[in-house]
């Protein structure tokens, strides 16, 4: 008998959540304004069934996009941003936020891989000021044995200096390992192939490639991709209006002029991105 509860379980828990998927998809069509709400459908990674995600439609960004010196300086709370959206838990290894556009072109560039057998796990997506000083200044304790220029290049190899980090702009995403070495064989390099064939036709980019055709910066990193149709704007409002001055308030900044913090680091990035219309 137990044994037989047992066995029924997983299909009743299976038709109970069938159940209530429709029940809540129901309850979205007929209670929520439509132009506030946008119905998703992803695949569910572990039923292999197609289920719907709600995100807010409020959230699409203007035409005229309303970008300031403080949000590309990474200088807001993007919890309470009306833009950024929290990332399903099904595609996240711990609470993570990203741009409404970004996000969409995520889910849809997901649904496409996983009918080729390719999982995406978002590591990190947006990261404000504020938590890029918290991983700049652990790094920064951690190389004290180095001179101030060679210490703060040491850490630039992976990680940015507060106030000029992608990861501010809600457009960027760390995908399932954060070492180059796991995209090099088996599922990482067959991922890997797979963002390179397909990733570009959902916006996305990998920014930090090799270095062989001169490109400056950060090293390569196969796990970091970039949602180019909007970052490609805020690059722009970057370049137009940040100086090296506003790079400021942690231990260091003081050498982004000589660093060319933003000629080598912020734009170090492929000249196809750098022209992306
Ligand atoms: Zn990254």
């Amino acid at each position: 008998m137990i044994e037989h509860l047992i066995s029924l379980r997983p299909m009743a828990c299976y038709k109970m959540k069938l159940f209530f998927i429709s029940l809540y998809f129901i309850l979205l069509q007929t209670s929520c304004n439509s132009k506030s709400k946008e119905i998703l459908s992803v695949l569910d990674t572990n039923t292999k069934t197609e289920v719907k995600t709600k995100i807010e439609k409020s959230n699409i960004p203007k035409d005229t996009l309303n970008i300031t010196s403080d949000f590309v300086l990474g200088k807001f709370n993007y919890q309470s941003d009306s833009t950024f959206v929290k990332v399903d838990s099904r595609y996240s290894a711990k609470e993570i936020y990203l741009n409404y556009t970004v996000y969409k072109a995520f889910l849809e560039m997901s649904q496409k891989a996983k009918k080729d057998s390719i999982d995406f796990k978002i590591i990190s997506g947006t990261r404000n000021f504020y938590e890029q000083k918290a991983i700049w200044n652990r790094k920064w304790n951690l190389y004290s044995n180095l001179n101030p220029i060679d210490r703060a290049k040491k850490i630039l190899e992976y990680s940015s200096m507060p106030s000029t980090s992608r990861h501010h702009w809600g457009t960027d995403i760390d995908l399932n390992s954060l070492n180059n070495s796991y995209f090099n064989t088996g599922k990482g390099l067959k991922t890997y192939q797979w963002l390179q064939s397909h990733a570009n036709s959902f916006g996305f980019y990998q920014v930090y490639t090799n270095k062989n055709n001169g490109r400056t910066g950060y090293n390569e990193e196969k796990w970091h991709w970039s949602f180019v149709p909007l970052a490609s704007k805020y690059l722009e409002f970057y370049n137009s209006n940040i100086k090296t001055e506003d790079i400021s308030e942690f231990e260091g900044s003081h050498l982004a002029k000589d660093l060319r913090i933003i000629e080598d680091y912020v734009n170090g990035i492929p000249n196809e991105v750098k022209r992306y219309k």
